[in-house]
């Protein structure tokens, strides 16, 4: 199959890698060239802008950050719209409010291309082994078309339901993934205050019902001190926006997550924004004069 990847940031360069690993043709754009390099080094096609990509191939996908920027690659100038020919399927796998997926799956059915929002769990690991979690919205056909692809970059590749439910599953996604690392940043803070060693802790507690693979993943990188992106606060900032914003619509009380919430809304505000989420355990740590 014939493949267009718009978007090669630290999540699209392996998982557009991988489509090639899978055999498949790949036409790629990104707006900094420099990004394209790694992928025409691999084989893949250079398009000059999302419509170019769209014009060439039977399904495009996008990897980018917000629902703005899906919004402009999309139906923007020169957006996907503009080079759609009959038949292509658009599939966006950035992170963003199933009402905005729902919104421009209504934008490009107008213009008759069939979306599918299919976000991902997993991160830069899960992108790299092609092991990703993928929850997709939108029609059976639609579907049905873009999943060779997601087999290539993802194990667990979930059908959720109509257009925006994929994102519906990202965003309790994060509601769990937020809450969890705070849990374990703040386990972590607590072995070290209360004179136990952390590592050991997290040895103890990986056996019982505490293990989750935050527990195991971050929590050594936390050990390790290891806050380079991975996930960028901002991203699950962003995210957590994205839920109670949702929440608000909804008239839903979502406690845990606007307390996770908050204290992402205080990473980025004390410039901790471009480090990994598992940075939260400096905030946690500088709060309790634990440096
Ligand atoms: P990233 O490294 O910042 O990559 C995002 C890429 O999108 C960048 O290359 C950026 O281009 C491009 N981009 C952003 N806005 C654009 C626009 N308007 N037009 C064209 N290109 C645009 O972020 P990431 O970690 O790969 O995340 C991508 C998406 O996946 C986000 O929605 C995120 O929430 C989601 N996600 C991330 C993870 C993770 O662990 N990282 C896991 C699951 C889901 P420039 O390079 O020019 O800035």
């Amino acid at each position: 199959m014939k493949i267009g990847f718009l978007g090669l940031g630290i999540m699209g360069r392996p998982m557009a890698l991988n489509l090639i690993k899978g055999g498949h043709q790949l036409v790629v754009w990104a707006r900094r060239p420099a990004s394209l390099v790694p992928l025409t080094e691999a084989g893949a096609q250079a398009g000059s802008s999302p419509a170019d990509v769209a014009r060439q191939v039977d399904v495009v996908i996008s990897m980018v950050a917000d629902a703005p920027d899906v919004a402009q690659v999309m139906h923007g100038e020169k957006g996907v719209a503009e080079g759609a020919q009959p038949g292509l399927v658009a599939v966006d796998m950035s992170t963003i409010a199933p009402a905005a997926a729902r919104d421009i799956a209504t934008q490009m059915q107008a213009r008759g291309v069939d979306f599918v929002d299919a976000p991902v769990s997993g991160g830069e690991v899960g992108a790299v082994a092609g092991t990703l979690s993928i929850m997709a919205g939108g029609s059976v056909a639609a579907f049905a078309k873009a999943k060779p692809a997601f087999e290539c970059m993802g194990k667990n590749i979930v059908h959720v339901g109509d257009s925006g439910a994929g994102q519906v599953a990202k965003a309790c996604n994060q509601i769990v993934t937020g809450m969890g690392v705070m849990a374990v940043a703040e386990a972590m803070c607590f072995a070290k205050k209360a004179g136990a060693d952390p590592a050991k802790v997290r040895e103890a507690l990986l056996g019982g019902f505490a293990y989750s693979k935050i527990l195991e993943n971050h929590g050594q990188r936390m050990l390790d001190r290891n806050f380079k992106p991975g996930f960028k606060s901002w991203m699950h900032q962003k995210d957590l926006n994205i839920v109670m914003q949702s929440a608000h619509e909804l008239g839903l009380m979502l406690p845990g997550s606007a307390m996770t919430a908050q204290m992402f809304n205080a990473m980025v505000g004390s410039g901790l924004g471009e480090e990994d989420s598992i940075a939260v355990l400096k905030l946690l740590e500088k709060l309790s004069g634990q440096q």
